[in-house]
């Protein structure tokens, strides 16, 4: 949805009271009901749920007892939900179809778990997409999974973490780089360039993920420049911390190019997308890897909204303003008060994607926070 500069957008809270995720469940038909999300389909019409079925099961992906509701939901209204994702550029567990949906399947994500079937938006190898042309600043042309602009509408069902190269991932990289093809990561991923430090150990984990093969490990890893795609897996899965990012501008363009592709994608879906961000399980990394680390705050709840801007600056603040989960991997720096994901991520100015969003009018960063109150709650499930 577009939002007007300046104006307030809503954001509805599904705040957790008492550390279950029992109650939350039952309360998301609330939550898709006061907030207008599910609005954005009407009978007959078919809704793309953009997931991330998680790379491992102990990731903190959403799981499919949520999205079982959510797609009951939409099926109550007479419309047509069904499971979505596009295929990854490095060698995961997704990143074809055959494998994406077997991963799918293995965490739960069945037809009869939860009631809607799996199609990968970007065919057996993540080749098929559609373009849209737009006006960005950084870009004319956006590549995305090739169902996601065949659905008549779009929910983005978001976890909101961390991100090691956005500084926290949630609706705005879920549907800006989650919704492109291969063609539109690339693209987004171009500027994108690691190096590797002397602390590297020669084990030799981080060659095999590499989708390209720009990795040789002898006495130490060594990445080839011209052949390495800018993905970032190796920075994830190093276990030595080994690997970073020559970041100078980096890091910024990253960022607003993912933003445009939401903007892209927004201009053909006027009023038919809508998100949903799980605060929940809030690591300091992305899901695409595949080893559950230690929650850094205590789960918050559920966000939804029309606007991607308004959720994700509600989510970030949210984070920001929760107390700390046992075993996080924070500073003391942050302890005394500073921003969680600029502590996890130094070098990521993470409200860039939020400034960036605001300034191309895809939505707002001043919103009114609304929690779905406990009276309404109780009558709920
Ligand atoms: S995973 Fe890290 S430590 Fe191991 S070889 Fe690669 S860069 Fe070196
Ligand atoms: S070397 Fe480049 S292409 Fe290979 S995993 Fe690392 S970032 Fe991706």
């Amino acid at each position: 949805m577009s939002a007007q500069r300046g104006s307030k957008s809503k954001v509805y809270l599904l705040r957790l009271y008492d550390g279950s995720t029992d109650e939350i469940a039952a309360c998301l038909e609330l939550l898709l009901d006061k907030s207008g999300v599910g609005g954005i389909a009407t009978t007959g019409e078919t809704v793309a749920l953009k997931m991330h079925f998680g790379e491992s099961p102990e990731t903190g992906h959403v799981k499919p007892r949520f999205i079982r509701r959510i797609v009951s939901w939409f099926q109550h209204r007479g419309t047509r939900p069904f499971l979505t994702d596009t295929n990854t550029l490095y060698r995961g567990s997704r990143a074809d179809s055959v494998d994406h949906i077997r991963t799918a399947v293995e965490h739960g994500f069945t037809l009869s778990a939860v009631g809607a079937p799996v199609i990968i938006a970007d065919g057996l190898r993540g080749t098929t997409e559609a373009k849209i042309q737009f006006e960005g600043k950084l870009l004319s042309e956006a590549s995305f999974g090739h169902e996601f602009l065949k659905a008549d509408s779009l929910l983005s069902v978001a976890h909101f973490k961390g991100h090691e190269l956005s500084g926290f991932g949630g609706a705005l990289k879920n549907v800006g780089m989650g919704c492109a093809s291969r063609t539109g990561k690339l693209e987004q991923h171009s500027t994108t360039r690691p190096y590797v430090r002397a602390s590297c150990i020669a084990c030799g984990i981080c060659s095999p993920w590499c989708p390209v093969g720009a990795i040789s490990v002898r006495e130490q890893a060594v990445i080839d420049d011209k052949t390495c795609i800018g993905c970032a897996e190796c920075v994830v899965v190093c276990p030595a911390g080994a690997i970073g990012i020559r970041w100078d501008e980096t890091a910024d363009i990253f960022q607003m190019k993912m933003v445009e592709y939401v903007k892209a994608i927004a201009s053909v879906r006027r009023g038919r997308i809508g998100y949903i961000n799980f605060i929940t399980d809030v690591h300091p990394l992305c899901d695409c890897y595949g080893t559950k680390k230690h929650a850094i705050v205590r789960d918050v709840g559920v966000v939804a909204s029309l606007d991607p801007v308004a959720i994700d600056q509600a989510s970030y603040d949210l984070v920001n303003e929760a107390p700390v989960a046992p075993g996080a991997e924070l500073s003391d720096v942050y302890r005394r008060g500073s921003d969680k994901f600029r502590d996890l991520h130094p070098d990521v100015d993470p409200t860039v994607q939020l400034r960036y969003g605001e300034e191309l009018g895809i939505g707002s960063r001043d919103y009114e926070l609304i929690e779905i109150a406990e009276s309404a709650r109780s009558s709920a499930g």
